[in-house]
C-alpha cells in the first residue's frame, strides 16, 4: 500500500525546502530514505526502510538509514510511533490523524477523526506539563491476525481478540 504520487510530491517538496532552510545537504540517499516513509502507508521501521531502500541503492548501510530517518525527525518531516524503547516507527503524515496498531502483527494504519481531534486533555495532563498535541492509538486484533488465530495456538494474546483499548498519549509533532 502506498501514498497517492501527488502527496508524496508534496512531502518531497518540503523535504527539499527544509533541508535548504536548514543548511543540510540533499544528498541522493537521503532523498530517497525519505521517499521510502514518504510513500509509505506502513509506518515502516528502520530496517523496513533500510529493506526497500536497498533494492534501489545496494549500497545505502543500516547506519545511515538510521542516521537519516533521525535527522527527517529532527527537521520535523516525519515523526515517530509508540515508546522509543521499542522498534520505533516513522510516519511522514503531518496532518491530524490517529492510528489503529494490530497486537500481533504490528500492522498500523492512519485513520482521521474530527470527534477524536477534539478529544478534551485532562488537566492531570496539562498539570504535567505543557501540550504540544496529542493522538488516539486504538490496539486490536486486524482482520488478517484475527482470521489466522483459529490455526495458531493459544497465546496470552488471543484472548485481547476483539477487545479495542484506547490509549491516549503526547506525542511531540
Ligand atoms: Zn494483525
Ligand atoms: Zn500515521
Amino acid at each position: 500500500m502506498r501514498v497517492a504520487e501527488n502527496e508524496v510530491g508534496r512531502r518531497i517538496e518540503r523535504f527539499k525546502a527544509a533541508a535548504q532552510a536548514a543548511g543540510v545537504k540533499l544528498t541522493h540517499q537521503r532523498l530517497e530514505i525519505f521517499r521510502e516513509v514518504a510513500s509509505s502507508l506502513a509506518h515502516p521501521d528502520a530496517d523496513a526502510v533500510f529493506r526497500e531502500v536497498k533494492r534501489r541503492m545496494p549500497t545505502v548501510s543500516l547506519d545511515t538509514v538510521y542516521r537519516t530517518l533521525w535527522l527527517l525527525d529532527d527537521l520535523d518531516l516525519i515523526t515517530t510511533l509508540g515508546p522509543r524503547r521499542d522498534r520505533v516507527r516513522f510516519d511522514a503524515n503531518l496532518e491530524h490523524h490517529h492510528h489503529y496498531v494490530c497486537e500481533r502483527c504490528g500492522l498500523a494504519r492512519d485513520f482521521t477523526s474530527t470527534a477524536l481531534n477534539a478529544l478534551p486533555i485532562p488537566d492531570a495532563v496539562k498539570r504535567l506539563g505543557s501540550v504540544v498535541s496529542s493522538h488516539v492509538e486504538v490496539r486490536g486484533i486486524c482482520g488478517v491476525c484475527a482470521k489466522e488465530k483459529t490455526t495458531r495456538t493459544s497465546l496470552p494474546v488471543a484472548r485481547r481478540q476483539g477487545e479495542h483499548r484506547r490509549k491516549k498519549r503526547q506525542r511531540r509533532s
